[in-house]
C-alpha cells in the first residue's frame, strides 16, 4: 500500500506540464444551434486561450484531408458530408496540457457515453451530430493546425 502511495505520489508529480497548441472544430450542427459562444465560453473558462479564430465553409478536400485515418470506414462519407454541409468555426487554442484538456472537456465520441459536464455529454445525442472535433495527440494537433491556418497564426 505504502509502494502504490509512493508510486502514485510520483506519477502525480512527474505529470508533464506542456504548453501545447489543439485544433477544435465546432462542426455544422454546433454553428447551427447557436452554441458557438457556449463552446467558446467554455474553453475560455478553463483557462485555455483562443490563438486562432475563424468561421468557414470547408471544402471536400479539405475535410477529406482532416479525416484522412478514418478513410475507407463505413462512416467516412457520412463525417465528410457532415462537415461540408455548413459553416464551421475552427479554432487553434493553447494551454498546458490542452489536447488532453480540449479533448476530456469534449467528451466521448458517442454523446450517449460521454461525462455529464463535457459538451457533447451536456449539449449532444447522436454521434452523427457530436458538435465538436478536438486533436486527438500532438502530431494531429500539428497536422491540423497548419491544415486548417495554412496562413499560420495570428501574431
Ligand atoms: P473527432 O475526430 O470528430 O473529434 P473523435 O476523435 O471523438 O471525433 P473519431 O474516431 O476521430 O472520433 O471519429 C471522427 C468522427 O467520425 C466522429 O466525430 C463521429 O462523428 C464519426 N464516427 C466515428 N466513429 C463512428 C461510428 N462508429 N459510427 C458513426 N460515426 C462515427
Ligand atoms: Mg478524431
Amino acid at each position: 500500500m505504502q509502494t502504490l502511495e509512493r508510486c502514485c505520489a510520483q506519477a502525480i508529480c512527474l505529470q508533464e506540464r506542456t504548453m501545447e497548441t489543439t485544433l477544435v472544430l465546432i462542426k455544422p450542427g454546433g454553428v447551427n444551434r447557436r452554441l458557438i459562444g457556449e463552446i467558446i465560453r467554455r474553453i475560455e473558462a478553463r483557462d485555455l486561450t483562443v490563438v486562432g479564430l475563424k468561421l468557414v465553409r470547408p471544402n471536400r478536400a479539405l475535410v477529406e484531408e482532416h479525416y484522412a485515418e478514418h478513410r475507407g470506414k463505413g462512416f467516412f462519407d457520412d463525417v465528410v458530408n457532415y462537415l461540408t454541409s455548413g459553416r464551421v468555426v475552427a479554432m487553434a487554442v493553447e494551454g498546458v496540457n490542452a489536447i488532453q484538456a480540449v479533448r476530456t472537456m469534449m467528451g466521448a465520441t458517442n454523446p450517449l457515453e460521454a461525462t455529464p459536464g463535457s459538451v457533447r455529454g451536456d449539449l449532444a445525442l447522436s454521434i452523427d451530430d457530436n458538435l465538436t472535433h478536438s486533436s486527438s495527440d500532438a502530431d494531429a494537433a500539428a497536422r491540423e493546425v497548419k491544415l486548417w491556418f495554412s496562413e499560420g497564426l495570428p501574431k
